[in-house]
């Protein structure tokens, strides 16, 4: 199986069709993104499943409209709804991560480093 994932538009795909997968990751922001690439390569079919396309599009953004029942906070246009999710309007700051979540990202096992 490829290590490199293929990318297919689900409009394309006909209604009824089935995504046959082991692992199924919803959301391809930061967070569905980096578990894809920690999971390439391991045998696992994975499917990651992302609600907007390549680039913005009004109609798709609106679905993640939300009313706000808390404090004052600015939602609109805060969570953006294609592929890398929020990470499209980063300030560009990337702080270095602590050791545990390296070990993870590598692909150790554990926080700790160890395989079990
Ligand atoms: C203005 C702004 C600037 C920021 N700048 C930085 C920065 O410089 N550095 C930094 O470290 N962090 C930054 N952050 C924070 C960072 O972007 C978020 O913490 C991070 O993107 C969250 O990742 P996530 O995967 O949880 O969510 P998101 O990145 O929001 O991804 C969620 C994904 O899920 C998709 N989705 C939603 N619903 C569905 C559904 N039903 N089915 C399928 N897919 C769905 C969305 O389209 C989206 O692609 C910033 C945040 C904001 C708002």
């Amino acid at each position: 199986m490829s290590r490199f994932p293929s990318f297919r538009d689900a409009r394309t795909v006909a209604t009824g069709s089935t995504i046959d997968a082991e692992i199924c990751i919803i959301g391809g922001g930061a967070a569905g993104i980096a578990l894809a690439r920690a999971l390439a390569g391991t045998g696992r079919r994975i499917a990651l499943l992302e609600t907007g396309g390549l680039n913005y599009e009004a109609d798709v953004h609106a679905l993640g409209t939300i009313e706000n029942v808390g404090r004052p906070y600015h939602t609109e246009g805060c969570r953006l709804r294609y592929l890398g999710g929020t990470t499209n309007h980063w300030a560009a700051t990337a702080c270095r991560c602590s050791r545990a979540i390296s070990n993870i990202a590598r692909g150790s096992r554990t926080a700790a480093g160890r395989s079990t």
